[in-house]
């Protein structure tokens, strides 16, 4: 019966011939049927939702209320734009409030909106539930993780780009990669086939710790100082003593907490980083500019609270933090 219903499900894959079903089949079958659920329909949750979708994976997106489900499903569908070329997929949209238990949750918010979104959805999760939390920077993923002591929580960093164009629809804009892992339990979970059908670029890592702190300290090093200079990020080339000496202070801050591997040639990276996207405005930069809530508190602002933690003295990251904050509160945007 659970392979006729996988057959109806799955015309992609099982229509035509009842031809007998292999094991290899079976485990396709179980890792396919297990239902995303996808909370967030920006740039990375749709990315993600309609890869899936396209590779036959059951997929339900979660919305935030009534009012963002009627407007969903006055549409088509999510569109991703990919390389010019649009396609759109008829994602089932669902609101928190839906009775379904969840299993599998991609996290695909904001840091700062993660606990209360998760708060919401609590009393769907199955005793067996994992999460995936893509959210950047560092703070939010431990946060939701002690809401939910009893799910598996894995670690996501992405090097993957995406843009909103409208409601519903998001550009693919950069090709990358994601790591995710789980500091806690080294076995990597059987659904990372899913992401292999449906060509998501990605690799278990099991040092995902290492990997965000590194990434928490590029984007440090680079992204207020965009803001601060309302430049590109190759405008950062004219203030080189600056990043050098933030990149001192970031390094001596990974290495107090824990995190040696992070540390090692951080300038080189942010310097040949700083190169290879000169013509690129930083995430921070283009949030500022269409004055739109920054993750701040998730980036510097996690660094500097470290710092405080281990009674580190690292005086121009703390008043690169206070710079930053200052600027953002004079133009009326949230600075935490
Ligand atoms: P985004 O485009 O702003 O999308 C976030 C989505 O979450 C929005 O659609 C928002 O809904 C939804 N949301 C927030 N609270 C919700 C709730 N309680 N229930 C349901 N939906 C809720 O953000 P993003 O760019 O995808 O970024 C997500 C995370 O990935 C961030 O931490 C970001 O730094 C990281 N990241 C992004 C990229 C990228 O290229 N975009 C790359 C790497 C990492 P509304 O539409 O209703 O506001």
């Amino acid at each position: 019966v659970e392979m006729e219903r996988a057959r109806a499900k799955m015309p992609g894959h099982y229509s035509g011939s009842f031809a007998p079903f292999t094991a290899g089949d079976l485990m396709e079958y179980t890792l396919m049927s297990t239902p995303w659920h996808i909370l967030g329909a920006g740039s990375l949750g749709t990315l993600w939702a309609t890869r899936l979708a396209r590779a036959g994976a059951p997929v339900r997106l979660i919305l935030r209320n009534e009012a963002r489900l009627a407007d969903y499903r006055a549409g088509q569908g999510l569109t991703l734009v990919e390389q010019g070329v649009e396609q759109t997929y008829p994602v089932v949209g669902e609101t928190p409030d839906s009775p379904e238990p969840i299993h599998r949750l991609l996290v695909a918010c904001k840091a700062y909106d993660a606990q209360s979104a998760i708060a919401q959805l609590h009393h769907r999760l199955a005793p067996d539930a994992e999460l995936i939390l893509l959210q950047n920077g560092l703070g939010s993923q431990d946060a939701v993780a002690a809401q939910v002591p009893l799910a598996r929580c894995i670690y996501a960093s992405s090097t993957e780009g995406a843009f909103r164009e409208g409601d519903w629809r998001v550009v693919f804009a950069g090709h990358g990669y994601t790591w995710l892992g789980d500091a806690g339990h080294p076995t990597p979970p059987l659904w990372l086939d899913d992401l292999q059908a449906a060509g998501i670029p990605h690799d278990w890592a099991s040092d995902i710790l290492t990997r965000l702190w590194r990434k928490l300290a590029l984007n440090c090093a680079i992204n207020p100082l965009t803001v601060l200079y309302q430049c590109r990020n190759g405008g950062l080339q004219a203030h080189a003593c600056e990043v050098a000496t933030l990149c001192a202070e970031l390094a001596e801050l990974l290495e107090c907490c824990g995190q040696p591997a992070a540390a090692q040639d951080l300038h080189s990276e942010v310097q040949r980083v700083i190169q290879a996207t000169a013509a690129n405005y930083s995430s921070m930069h283009q949030d500022v500019a269409n004055h739109r809530r920054t993750e701040i508190s998730y980036l510097l602002g996690y660094a500097c609270q470290a710092a405080a933690r281990h009674q580190l003295v690292l005086p121009h990251l703390q008043q690169l933090q206070a710079r930053l904050v200052e600027y953002l509160r004079a133009r009326g945007l949230a600075s935490d």
